[in-house]
């Protein structure tokens, strides 16, 4: 049968009643008989009789209605196990921006706040922990601290509710009150998700750049041993070899390059660039660089750009970068669509106005599931295609962090066999148009 805490309470309230009123009912019957009978012998006249009689029933009663010293004692020990003592502790884990849980010696959950939930959703007071947080390392954690009456951190893993590392600081601690010592034990969990994921990307960036540096290197490595051996009398293979050499080191130049320029970036990604630039001028700038690419991929750029001036603040190079990486993509991936459109406008957001460009193409396109991925390191469609055009897939990911340091944003369309529009958004400076 299942007792709630409040009926719990008025039993042993009523138990406590009813012990103090046996002790009532036996001495008033005995001081009756008494004064009856010191009345009937004559020792007391029937008015002393009554009054003494009167003076104990009262004194009986009036005990009986006190608390007693074992009264005293429990209510002492409920004060320090029960509601008060609970709502303190409830109300200083509700405090901390962490799951916490307070748990009894023996692993019963004593109090918990609402953060605990998301690591421990079935979490309930009066059960044990192990009910909800099946976790073995925590479970053996909680175990060696509370036998050992040390603290200590275990970090472990978890699959439900969501994939996330967490870590938990697991305190022993000792509450003193009037019954005595009592322990309780304190977890407090930190997740350690977002610093396990940097640490993944890190061990990835570098697997991937050593594994994009090693290719070409392993294939100089081998072009040299075929010049030093069975080639080496060979002048047209020689020469054959030597063009295929140079473009592998172009490559690891290239990938060296932008490894450094990213590193760069990184490095001030919080400091905005705050020169004027025109980006009417700048377009115009980039697009005439690229013409000869152009014009060896046979794809036309139209052009089309506002009067006047469009000034934002800005970096010059590193927008440089950002538009001659997207004019170069869309001649690279898109050249059989022919023509790219290079488009700058104003728009105005609320009070604020953004500048947009865009760079359409009218390639092959992009599939939806790869455009959220397009700007992580490395990224590319497809591997092979991207070398053969010289790519590093480092290209999207520069553009990405220029643009977070200049507060501007990069948005991609595409639909595959209808070509791609990369359009970059960047704020403009209010009144500097001319
Ligand atoms: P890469 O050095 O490979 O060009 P980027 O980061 O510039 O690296 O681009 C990443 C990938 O995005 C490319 O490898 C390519 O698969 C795809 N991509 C970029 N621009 C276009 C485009 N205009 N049309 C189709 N695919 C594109």
């Amino acid at each position: 049968m299942v007792i709630s805490d409040d009926r719990r309470g008025s039993l042993k309230e009523a138990a406590s009643w009813s012990r103090r009123f046996r002790r009532v009912r036996l001495v008033v019957p005995v001081a009756a008989a008494f004064f009856l009978l010191m009345g009937y012998l004559g020792e007391l006249s029937p008015l002393q009789a009554l009054v003494g009689f009167g003076l104990i029933s009262a004194a009986a009663l009036i005990e009986a209605s006190g608390e007693s010293r074992d009264d005293l004692a429990a209510r002492s020990r409920e004060d320090a196990r029960g509601l008060p003592g609970d709502l303190i502790i409830q109300a200083v884990i509700s405090g901390l921006p962490d799951p916490a849980i307070v748990l009894e010696r023996d692993g019963i959950v004593r109090a918990f706040n609402a953060k605990a939930l998301e690591i421990a959703p079935a979490l309930t007071r009066g059960q044990p922990l192990s009910f909800a947080l099946r976790n073995p390392a925590v479970l053996d954690a909680w175990r060696r601290a509370t036998t050992a009456g040390v603290a200590l951190r275990v970090e472990f893993f978890q699959r439900v509710p969501a994939d996330r590392w967490s870590e938990a600081a697991i305190t022993p601690i000792m509450t003193e009150t009037p019954a005595g010592g009592r322990s309780l034990v304190v977890m407090v969990f930190h997740d350690m998700t977002p610093v396990r994921q940097i640490e993944q990307m890190r061990a990835d960036f570098v697997a991937n750049a050593s594994h994009e540096l090693r290719t070409p290197l392993a294939s100089l490595s081998g072009f040299i041993d075929t010049l030093l051996g069975p080639a080496r009398a060979d002048p047209e293979a020689r020469e054959r070899f030597l063009g295929i050499m140079k473009d592998q080191a172009d490559r690891m130049a290239r990938l060296i390059d932008d490894l450094l320029s990213l590193s760069r970036i990184e490095l001030k990604a919080h400091v905005h660039p705050e020169n004027p630039v025109d980006l009417v001028s700048l377009l115009q700038q980039v697009a005439d660089a690229l013409q000869p690419l152009a014009h060896e991929r046979d794809v036309t750029i139209e052009v089309g750009m506002p009067e006047g001036e469009l000034t934002v603040l800005g970096d010059h190079d590193e927008l440089i970068r950002v538009f001659e990486n997207l004019i170069e993509n869309a001649l690279k991936y898109g050249a059989n669509g022919k023509r790219i459109d290079l488009t700058l406008a104003r728009e105005k957001i609320g009070e604020n106005e953004e500048a947009l460009v865009s760079v359409k193409d009218y390639g092959p396109g992009i599939a939806p599931e790869h455009l959220p991925r397009l700007t992580e390191r490395f990224y590319r469609v497809d591997v092979t295609e991207s070398r053969a055009q010289g790519g590093t897939g480092l290209g999207l990911a520069l553009v990405k962090h220029i643009l977070q340091r200049h507060r501007g944003r990069l948005s991609i369309e595409s639909t595959l066999g209808s070509g791609a529009t990369f359009t970059v958004r960047l704020p403009i400076v209010t009144g500097t148009r001319t």
